[in-house]
């Protein structure tokens, strides 16, 4: 089963997937997973106080809710879900900040794979998703459209197939996402440098 770490690193460059997932050589621990896992505990100790004006009716709150589907092959860890009622509820990806162009494509399909899980699990349905910085920031949110639920799943199969196939796949198209990554020099030419 594939977790949100795979599709994440999938998304950024499938060779991730491709070192990690076939040729077995993990990568060691960056310093954007250190600043990562500092928010994290952030979040843990800090951010469940805060609430946004629009939550303050969900006052059903699970955090780190581990979501599961053997159905879609994925599973993780929800940051928080938020019920009203039985039909109404919120499935929030909590994040250090959120860039100035939007939710990128990659926290959608994050989101969107907890949200077809937790559908599964019995937590009832959800139309949108919710990405919220640490800071308490206001949060935004995208739609669980039919779109986005197919292009999520399709993302999953995409994954296991590189594992399965074992070929070796392009880079990423973003030079820039190369100059910290661990393969860069060790195992991969990367991408213009
Ligand atoms: S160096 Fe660049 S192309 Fe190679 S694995 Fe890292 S991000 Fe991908």
């Amino acid at each position: 089963m594939l977790t949100a770490r795979d599709v994440l690193n999938y998304l950024y460059c499938p060779r991730i997937i491709f070192y990690e997932k076939v040729l077995r050589q993990r990568q060691y621990e960056t310093y954007k997973q250190i600043r990562g896992e500092k928010s994290h505990y952030f979040f843990k100790t800090q951010a469940k106080r805060k609430t946004c004006d629009e939550w303050k009716e969900f006052l059903v709150r699970l955090f780190e809710v581990t979501v599961k589907s053997s159905r879609i092959g994925f599973w993780t860890k929800a940051d928080l879900i938020m019920k009203k009622s039985a039909d109404e509820g919120r499935i929030v990806q909590f994040k250090p900040s959120i860039p100035s162009f939007g939710i990128p494509f990659a926290w959608k399909v994050q989101v969107c794979l907890e949200a077809l899980c937790a559908e599964e699990m019995g937590f009832g349905k959800f139309s949108e998703g919710y990405i919220a910085p640490y800071n308490g920031g206001k949060p935004e949110c995208f739609e669980l459209d039919e779109g986005m639920r197919k292009t999520a799943t399709e993302t999953i199969k995409k994954v296991e197939k590189l594992i399965k196939d074992e070929n070796f796949p392009e880079g990423t198209m973003y030079s820039a996402r190369c100059r910290d990554c661990m393969y860069r020099g060790r195992m991969c030419e990367g991408r213009g440098w």
